[in-house]
């Protein structure tokens, strides 16, 4: 007896171009396995969904987010206890929107004081897989104000962070995420009050120190960066994952690729620089940059944004809106439509060490399944087009 059967949809398995006509078995949270419909219709199951003309397709994962900090206060304007109903609020909005795991970033916060493991347990009690990065955070204010996930509430200098400060944020991250930022955030406030936006705050020691601390304790390291120098910063440093990475150059796309380095790219905003084009993220595909599309939610848009006309604010909801005029340029130059949409599965799992797990529609892999009215970002961008999302094989949205 299977748990779950979802036959006759139009599956997108992330492992072939095309899509297929099967069924997937589904048993104990895990796909079990994949076969033809005809077969399927002589198996027992518990529950059966007929997913005719839906496709079907591995959960979304949204790689970089701020759900539990600065969404909170920014969004709900919670400050106190709330803090937490905020996040479970927006956990909500993203499994809505056929988002099943998030990469979620605790900062700290200079008024947010709920501890990182109160927030982890608020993430533990929703239906989704959330992995929390820590890390520091430097805003470009004047003084820049430097915050931490390790002392939330609290507003720090450069100088409360020493080498075991360093060594107590890669103990606790659970992926590379923001674990550092190299240059100042411009955040979401407006230019005139981050007038050291984009400024470089680490130098090349403190990068490469900082790098081995992590390494030495067995952890990747992420971290926010714009401009080509402080990318060749990261890079030379042996960086793992660069967030933004904002004015990137073709050269480093390649020693990206032959080092290893992954590319969580924005191409709304979330820095001082112009996001990352649909061009540079070609590019940078083209070079063989593992390469993921994020929210960063909730992110204002930048000025210079490529396509993204008519978008203020971007948020959990708002993922597929602002992958189209990149995922359309990559069409355009013969880049297939599941390839564009690892950006926001397989390669955003491999990001977060969770490829063997999820981003796939495979035997053993967790069945977190969206069903929807077409191919996302091709066919809509709307989330109610998301009419099923399945996570750990249990049905928790149904639109239908
Ligand atoms: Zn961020």
């Amino acid at each position: 007896m299977w748990d779950l059967i979802i036959k006759n949809g139009r599956v997108l398995t992330m492992e072939s171009e095309k899509e297929v006509n099967k069924a997937i078995l589904i048993k104990d949270g895990l796909i079990a396995d994949i076969v033809e419909n005809s077969i399927a219709e002589k198996l027992d199951a518990r529950k059966v969904i007929d997913a005719q003309g839906l496709v079907v397709m591995p959960g979304i994962i949204d790689c970089h987010t701020h759900l539990c900090e600065y969404a909170t206060q920014g969004v709900h304007k919670t400050v106190g206890k709330s803090q937490k109903m905020a996040a479970v609020s927006n956990f909500l909005d993203c499994l809505k929107s056929g988002v099943t795991t998030l990469g979620e970033h605790i900062l700290g916060h200079p008024i947010l004081s709920t501890s990182i493991q109160e927030l982890k347990e608020v993430a533990c009690d929703t239906a989704l897989t959330v992995k929390f990065a820590t890390g520091t955070c430097c805003v470009g204010t004047e003084p820049l104000a430097y915050t931490s996930s390790l002392r939330p509430g609290e507003s720090l200098t450069a100088d409360d962070f020493d080498d075991a400060h360093y060594a107590g944020l890669a103990v606790e991250s659970e992926f590379p995420g923001e674990n550092i930022f190299i240059t100042a955030t411009v955040a979401n406030l407006p230019p005139h009050l981050v007038p050291n936006g984009g400024k470089a705050i680490l130098d090349k020691e403190d990068v490469s120190r900082i790098v081995n601390i992590f390494h030495s304790l067995g952890k990747k390291i992420g971290a926010h960066i714009e401009g080509a120098e402080n990318v060749q910063l990261f890079l030379d440093a042996n960086g793992d994952v660069i967030h933004h990475g904002h004015g990137a150059t073709s050269q480093q796309y390649h020693e990206m690729a032959r080092k290893n380095v992954y590319l969580v790219a924005t191409p709304h905003g979330g820095t001082s620089s112009s996001p990352n084009t649909p061009e540079e993220i070609y590019k940078a595909l083209e070079a063989g940059v593992t390469t993921a599309i994020t929210t960063d939610a909730y992110l204002p848009v930048h000025p210079e944004a490529v396509g993204m006309e008519g978008i203020k604010v971007v948020g959990p909801a708002d993922l597929f809106k602002i992958c189209k005029p990149t995922f359309e340029y990559l069409r355009d130059r013969g880049v297939s439509k599941v390839d564009c949409l690892k950006m926001i599965t397989i390669n955003a799992a491999k990001i977060m060490e969770l490829d063997a797990e999820i981003g796939r529609i495979s035997p053993l892999k967790k069945a977190d399944i969206i069903l929807c009215k077409g191919i996302p970002v091709f066919d809509f961008t709307d989330t109610d087009s998301v009419v099923m999302v399945i996570k750990d094989g249990v049905v928790e949205i149904d639109k239908s």
